[in-house]
């Protein structure tokens, strides 16, 4: 279980994900990822296998992936091999979304929900990322509360959707989140760590509540 972070607010937030990426890299990983919007553009999803530093070079300190909401996260993998592919940031259809923990009933809802044909890497987690697309019918709310229904195991998800510029959601089981917002905007991680520099106050994501962030 390892190192989520999102930020949507008045700064680029591919430097602030980065930053609190690193603060995480204490609890191991084995690749990283982030996943960065620009206003309405279609979202960037830039992945590396190995140490952080990685990813830190492949965006020039994330200066080359530009926008001011976005999701990162350091994978420790349970399903899967080390690969760019299997590492998150996910992206299926208009979903992009970072997990952690384990769904130990991915299996069954791959083959409930026919979702083989929309899979490319070999993650417990890509199969939520497709469910949540599939089932997306504009009520991000709804939809998620649909999935997690569906959902076996622990979790802690960050989600973009393509028709919610500026927004990220999360919802958890298990696996901690902690949330806070102050003038610069709204983060949320893994960890508190990872964003103290910005707030002292904090709180935790209640089980089972899906959260809206926005900038304000
Ligand atoms: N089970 C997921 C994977 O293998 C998430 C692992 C994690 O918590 O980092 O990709």
């Amino acid at each position: 279980m390892c190192g989520i972070v999102g930020f949507t607010g008045k700064h680029q937030a591919a430097p602030i994900l980065l930053d609190g990426l690193s603060k995480l890299e204490y609890r191991g990983y084995d690749s990283a990822g982030i996943a960065v919007r620009d206003g309405e553009n279609e979202t960037e999803v830039i992945k590396a296998k190995g140490r952080l530093k990685v990813l830190i070079e492949k965006t020039n300190g994330g200066e080359s992936v530009p926008g001011t909401c976005g999701i990162g996260h350091t994978r420790w993998a349970t399903h899967g091999g080390v690969t760019n592919a299997n590492a998150h940031p996910h992206k299926v259809g208009n979903v992009a979304l970072i997990h952690n923990g384990i769904i130990e009933n991915y299996h069954e809802i791959v083959n409930k929900y026919d979702l083989a044909d929309s899979l490319i890497s070999e993650t417990d987690t890509e199969v939520a990322a497709a469910l949540i697309n599939k089932l997306y019918d504009g009520d991000p709310k709804a939809t998620i509360k649909k999935v997690v229904a569906e959902l076996q195991g622990s979790f802690a998800f960050c989600i973009m959707f393509k028709d919610q510029p500026g927004k990220i959601f999360a919802v958890r089981n298990v696996s901690p989140m902690v949330a806070t917002y102050c003038d610069d905007g709204a983060f949320i991680a893994s960890d508190l760590t990872a964003f103290i520099k910005y707030s002292k106050r904090y709180f935790i994501l209640p089980e089972y509540t899906i959260m809206i962030m926005t900038a304000d």
